[in-house]
């Protein structure tokens, strides 16, 4: 693939993409839509619980497969390619965040973010010194050796980010970042990655939080399985 194509193209591109679970009864939890997100975007999703952010969550991270339509990530039709090439896909161009960190309890930060390139064929000081570099840029610098116990609850969403960033994802998938944290701290966690999407990150948060919505360039509602784009009044003026 060349650069410009790259650039060109969205990271997500939905053509009819939508899920009925068979049932019986079926349900149809993400009725068919059409969404772009294109590289450098920081969209969040928001719907009430039971509205589909799981479902669309579990599609866009290749987690499911949608049951309509055509999925691209990256201009790779995800339909396309082989349950084994969907998970090497997962791995190389999604970075995860949870709302619980979902940390490894007896290893240091800098431990949790070298396992996440276990896979890459990278030696281990290679790994060494990229999760410190990934941990310096999330503000962990100072904690590298810091198990999660030691860790404060922002802090080891801080090494979640750090783990999610450090395979150099086209997009950061985040559900709910923020669900587990008090105030302040969230504050702190969105002021990262609107940093992070500064830095050039392409980033989607599902959230049922309209506070935390807010925080997006760019909201798209969901309600029933239906999403729909909200226009800003910037737009419309
Ligand atoms: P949210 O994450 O917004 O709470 P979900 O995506 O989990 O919503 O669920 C959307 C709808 O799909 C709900 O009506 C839910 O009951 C239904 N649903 C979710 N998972 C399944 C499943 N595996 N089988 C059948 N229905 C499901
Ligand atoms: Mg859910």
């Amino acid at each position: 693939m060349t650069w410009t194509q790259q650039v060109a193209e969205p990271v997500i591109h939905f053509s009819a993409v939508g899920l009925t679970y068979p049932g019986p009864p079926a349900v149809t939890a993400l009725r068919p839509c059409d969404l772009r997100i294109g590289r450098g975007e920081f969209v969040t999703v928001v719907g009430p619980s039971g509205s589909g952010k799981s479902t669309l969550l579990n599609i866009v991270g290749l987690l499911d497969a949608p049951t309509r339509g055509t999925y691209l990530l990256d201009g790779i039709d995800t339909g396309a390619v082989s349950e084994a090439n969907r998970a090497a896909l997962r791995s190389e161009r999604i970075g995860f965040v949870f709302q619980s960190f979902h940390l490894l309890a007896h290893r240091s930060a800098q431990e949790n973010v070298e396992l996440a390139m276990l896979y890459q064929r990278l030696a281990r000081r290679r790994r060494r010194v990229r999760a410190e570099a990934v941990l310096r840029r999330v503000g962990l610098g100072h904690r590298l050796h810091a198990l999660p116990t030691q860790l404060s609850g922002g802090e080891r969403q801080r090494v979640a980010i750090a783990r999610a960033l450090v395979s150099e994802p086209s997009l950061l998938l985040c559900d709910e970042p923020t669900g587990n944290l008090d105030s302040r701290t969230a504050t702190s966690v969105l002021d990262l990655l609107r940093g992070l999407h500064q830095d050039g990150m392409t980033i989607v948060v599902i959230t049922h939080d309209a506070h935390v919505a807010g925080q997006g360039q760019r909201t798209v509602t969901i309600q029933d399985g239906l999403l729909t784009e909200r226009v800003s009044e910037q737009v419309i003026k």
